[in-house]
């Protein structure tokens, strides 16, 4: 774990997935959890490392690899978690994570490891949007919704500790397909992201990025690559297809091999947030063909004529 100050006693310990750190006056405030107990005890062994005992951990999201760790920081010290509503119920029912994934059916064993499938842990305080105090403590709660349906970013002092809102290029190069559950609220937070007057922007994954050129141009990467997903959904419905057909193309369109089934669910999570996208445009319509949903474009006179 990379420990990076970006601010006097504001870190970004990062690894698999990043976990923030704020230290002031002996206290250390976390801003999520990392995947599990080991991820956990390393940020644990940070806040220990500068002299600070901690108070509090604030969740961005319910995904298991950013608060897979809390069950562990909770037993082992019972400080308070905050974490956003919606996102509070998974954290407390984490099943609910594969469940959604495997279309609302009890979900396939492969979807029950830990990346898919995190420790509960007790949300003790719900995150609205706003200024908050946490102990000593002066934070800001911005919603940065998409990527997880109720996501937030935790900002304290000049740095914004902006979650899974934009992911690195490596990332970007890798999967290609990003996850998002909500392509148009994703696409407005990358919009308005680099606005926001911070001076870092920490995310989830990958490094830190500073105010101006560098948040811009990662969110403007991630932008481009939803709308590119979109596009490509829509291309392929010149013919009506199946959602895996749609999964399929779309991976083709960018050289992506999907080799596991957690792959294919979280790629074609975000291929159906395409298409509900499209659908709220008035682009594409379902319908129902031998006992097959096909999805398929739908003529703007058809709109018009209701
Ligand atoms: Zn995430």
């Amino acid at each position: 774990m990379k420990q990076v100050e970006l601010a006097p006693g504001i870190f970004h310990l990062q690894g698999g997935s990043n976990i923030g750190l704020v230290v002031w006056g002996g206290k250390g405030l976390l801003i999520d959890a990392g995947l599990d107990k080991d991820t956990a005890r390393r940020a644990l062994r940070a806040v220990e490392k500068a002299g600070a005992i901690l108070e509090a951990v604030v969740i961005t999201h319910a995904h298991a690899d950013h608060f897979g760790g809390a069950y562990f920081l909770q037993r082992r010290l019972g400080m308070p978690i905050y974490a956003p509503a919606l996102e509070a119920a998974m954290m407390e029912h984490p099943i609910i994570e594969p469940l959604y994934l495997f279309g609302g059916a009890a979900p396939i064993g492969e979807l029950r490891h830990k990346f898919t499938l995190a420790r509960p842990c007790r949300i003790d305080h719900i995150l609205e949007p706003g200024p908050l105090e946490i102990g000593p403590f002066q934070v800001e709660v911005t919603p940065l919704p998409g990527h997880a349906l109720n996501q937030v970013g935790v900002a304290v002092g000049e740095v914004l500790f902006c979650a899974d809102a934009a992911f690195p290029a490596e990332t970007l190069q890798k999967h290609k397909v990003t996850f998002c559950v909500d392509l148009d609220a994703t696409l407005e937070t990358l919009e308005r992201l680099p606005d926001l007057s911070y001076a870092h922007f920490a995310p989830g994954h990958g490094p830190a990025y500073a105010a101006g050129e560098e948040i811009a141009q990662i969110c403007a990467a991630n932008q481009a690559r939803l709308e590119e997903v979109r596009e490509r959904v829509y291309a392929a419905l010149e013919e009506p297809q199946e959602t895996p057909a749609l999964v399929q193309r779309v991976a083709d369109h960018f050289g992506l091999r999907l080799t596991t089934a957690t792959a294919y669910f979280l790629t074609r999570t975000t291929i159906l947030a395409a298409l509900s996208s499209l659908e709220r445009a008035g682009k594409v319509t379902t319908t129902m063909e031998d006992n097959q949903l096909l999805w398929r474009r739908q003529e703007a006179q058809e709109v018009n004529r209701g």
